[in-house]
Parts: C-alpha cells; structure tokens; sequence
C-alpha cells in the first residue's frame, strides 16, 4: 500500500465529523504522501497492547488548503481532537492561532505540533529535536561545533536552525531562493541568539567564505517531486563532510545521489521523521512510544 492509501480527509469531514474516539491528525496541504498516520497508528497499536486507554485512539490525515487553517483548527478543537501535526504550508501560518508557544516555537517561529488544552491550542516543535537525532542515528554527526550550511528558509529549516543554534554549532549559513525569507529568518534567529556565527545567501550563488567539511541539509521541498533539480550543485561548494536531506519519500533525491557519486556520508529525513512523531506522540499521550515500531511501519508503507 502507498502512503497516498490512507484515507485524506477535507474540512467537509471534519464539520461532520462523528469518530467517536480520541482522535489525532496531521494537516497539510499536499499530504497524500505523508507516512505520519502509519507511523503513529502503529504506534498506538503498540501502546494499547499494554495500556487500554490507547484503544481507541486514531491518527488521520487531512488535506487542507491555507485559507481553510483558522477555520479548521476552531472546528478540530470543537470536534474534541486531541492533538495535530502540521506540515507544509501550516507550520508558520498556525502560529496566530496559539494560546501557548513553547522556546522552540519562540525562537523559530513554526510550529509542528499542536496539543488541545481547554483555552485553546498549545504550539511545539519537535522537528529540530528529531532532526538532531536523526542525524546523530544515521550520520554520527554532533552539531555542537559543526559548520552547517542549511538549505532552505521554511517550517523545517526553521526548527532545525534553531536546534543547529541552541546545540552550539560554530557556523551556521542559511542558503535559500526567496532573499527576503531567507533574511528575515536569519534577522528573527539574531535576536534570540545574538552571538551566533549567522548568515542567509542567495541559494542560486552560493558565495565565497562557505565553510569546508561542512554538514549540507536540504530543507527545501526540491526533491519531492521527480523532475526537480538538486537545490544546490555541491561541486559549487567547498568539499562538504556530510550531506542530510530532510526529503525521506521519494528516499533518494538528485542531491543525495550526487552525494553518492562524490563518496559523501549521506542520509535521507526518515529518522528524522520518526524521531520528531515519538516526541508529538510522547506530548500527546504522555507515554513513550516504540522508536522501533514507528520506523518499520514508516518503512513498510514506503516500499509497500
Ligand atoms: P515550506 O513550504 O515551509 O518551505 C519550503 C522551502 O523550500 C522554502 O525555503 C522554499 O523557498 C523552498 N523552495 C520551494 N520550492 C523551491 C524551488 N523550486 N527552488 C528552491 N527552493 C524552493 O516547507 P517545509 O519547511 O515544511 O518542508 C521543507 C521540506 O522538508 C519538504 O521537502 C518536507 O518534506 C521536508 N520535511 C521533512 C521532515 C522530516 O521529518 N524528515 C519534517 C518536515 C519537513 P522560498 O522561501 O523561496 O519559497
């Protein structure tokens, strides 16, 4: 089965909505390729197995247009859904629609996860977190100290900006299309970490003064889609140690096979994916979910 075979739900199910268990959801707009509902039923699965209060919690997906956000979250609030993932082009524009924002959040300006309390809906970010730990599973690689050349300036650079920042990283260069976005990242990032060795670039021309044996992550959506281009030419940089795609479906992109074809560690994002869902799991439920059973279920829908 592909991702695409879990059902995607519209705002019309939603004002009918008649689940009668506790309900979680991701948000996206598109979202047919998301493994999140795989990943989490499993996980749910998995944790009723030993505590019944999990029985009848449900993951969905639901494809929602930018417009219909303020609308949807009154209307998953009201429909009592206990907590929601946001992904593109969400995670930035649900931020007015807070009644609490963790540091992260703060700092970076997106949101991933959204938690129900009565007055209203709580923001987190666990996508900086889960990037951090996916790439000390597959890469070995620590940011604290590291020279990062960050490609992108949307929701998931933003969470992994501010964990390059938080964990000490040396440099941290952030490449993207749009200059204004690109700047007003970097001028939002200064005011939180002053100090930080900090700049934005034209992703089209990369300058002089990009470090070497550098840690390059697209958290651009180049890749995605199967004729678009690398979002950088790594020739075009000093040789980078370690390349990261943040892109786990399809599971190879033109950066990571250019990667390959110059001998460069490289990884794709689905450790990332599963580490940033146990930590939304983890907010939601208060349990741990299994690392392992969200990483195979994420893997089988996949290759299925
Ligand atoms: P956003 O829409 O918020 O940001 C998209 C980014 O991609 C922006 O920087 C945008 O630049 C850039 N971009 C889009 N199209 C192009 C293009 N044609 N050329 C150059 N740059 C482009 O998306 P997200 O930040 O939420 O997601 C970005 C990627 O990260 C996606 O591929 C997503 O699948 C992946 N992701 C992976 C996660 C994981 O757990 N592994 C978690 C979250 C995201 P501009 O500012 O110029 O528009």
């Amino acid at each position: 089965m592909s991702p695409a075979a879990d059902p995607v739900h519209t705002l019309a199910d939603l004002e009918n909505w008649s689940f009668a268990g506790t309900a979680l959801a991701v948000v996206g707009h598109p979202i047919a390729h998301s493994l999140s509902p795989a990943m989490h039923n499993a996980a749910l699965a998995d944790l009723a197995r030993t505590d019944p209060r999990f029985g009848d919690w449900r993951y969905f997906k639901f494809d929602l247009a930018a417009a219909d956000l303020p609308r949807a979250l009154a209307l998953f609030h009201a429909q009592r859904f206990c907590g929601l993932n946001l992904t593109v082009p969400h995670k930035v524009l649900a931020l007015d629609h807070l009644v609490a924002r963790d540091a992260v959040v703060q700092a970076a300006g997106a949101a991933n996860t959204l938690r129900r309390t009565d007055a209203g809906w709580e923001g987190f970010n666990t996508d900086g977190a889960g990037f951090a730990h996916g790439l000390r599973d597959d890469l070995g690689v620590e940011l604290r100290g590291a020279a990062v050349i960050l490609l992108g300036a949307g929701g998931a650079a933003r969470g992994a900006a501010v964990e390059c920042l938080r964990q000490d990283c040396r440099q941290l260069w952030i490449g993207n299309r749009s200059a204004a976005h690109g700047a007003a990242l970097v001028a939002g990032l200064r005011r939180v970490f002053p100090a930080a060795a900090l700049r934005n670039f034209d992703l089209a021309a990369p300058p002089a003064g990009l470090p070497a044996d550098s840690l390059v992550v697209n958290a651009t959506s180049l890749g995605l889609q199967p004729d678009d281009p690398a979002p950088i030419d790594l020739l075009r940089l000093p040789r980078p140690a370690r390349i990261y795609d943040m892109i786990y479906h399809p599971p190879s992109t033109p950066l990571l096979r250019q990667a390959a074809e110059l001998n460069l560690p490289h990884a794709n994002g689905l450790s990332m994916l599963v580490q940033q869902g146990v930590r939304a799991l983890g907010l939601w439920t208060g349990a741990a979910a299994s690392v392992d059973v969200m990483r195979r279920a994420a893997r089988a829908r996949l290759s299925s």
